[in-house]
């Protein structure tokens, strides 16, 4: 069984993200987007919220699983048995970022491989954070995120 484990805050899952799972579902038996929850970190959407929204975008997709994690990315992905992390990249501060984490992945999660998407063009500038100010700021964010997701 090959499983991938799409780690992230989803502080919220934007479209972005969606295209990127749905992209990656021919290529594993089962996906895993996993919340990570650091308990130093102050998000905008509660874990529940979240974690409801993603579950609802992937309904229909039976290869999709949500789920939550605290401690290391690495030690998660040993105990659901996934041999692969799916990340996206966007743009070169990305793949920076990306390539040393993917690198230390590797040795703590004793050889787990990270499988890179490029994002599609029309969403690389789509980010999590860009969707938080919009709604700080009172702005309609529903551009950037799936259908399912509407926020007021
Ligand atoms: P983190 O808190 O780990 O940065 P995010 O929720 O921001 O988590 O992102 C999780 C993953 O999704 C990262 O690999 C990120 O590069 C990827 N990602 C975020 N936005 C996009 C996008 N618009 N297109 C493709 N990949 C994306």
């Amino acid at each position: 069984m090959k499983t991938a484990v799409f780690p992230g805050s989803f502080d919220p899952f934007t479209k972005g993200h969606e295209e990127l799972v749905k992209r990656a579902i021919p290529l594993f038996d089962k996906i895993i987007v996993a919340i990570g929850i650091n308990s130093n970190k102050k998000y905008l959407f509660p874990l529940e919220q979240r974690r409801e929204w993603i579950e609802d975008v992937f309904k229909d997709d039976p290869s999709v699983f949500v789920d939550q994690y605290e401690g290391l990315t690495a030690h998660y992905c040993q105990k659901v048995k996934a041999k692969y992390l799916l990340r996206g990249l966007r743009n070169a501060s990305d793949f920076d970022y990306e390539k040393t984490i993917s690198q230390l992945n590797a040795i703590v999660g004793g050889g787990l491989e990270t499988i890179f998407l490029i994002s599609e063009p029309q969403y690389s500038h789509f980010s999590s954070t860009i969707v938080r100010e919009i709604i700080k700021g009172g702005g309609d964010a529903s551009p950037f995120l799936p259908k399912e997701i509407q926020i007021k």
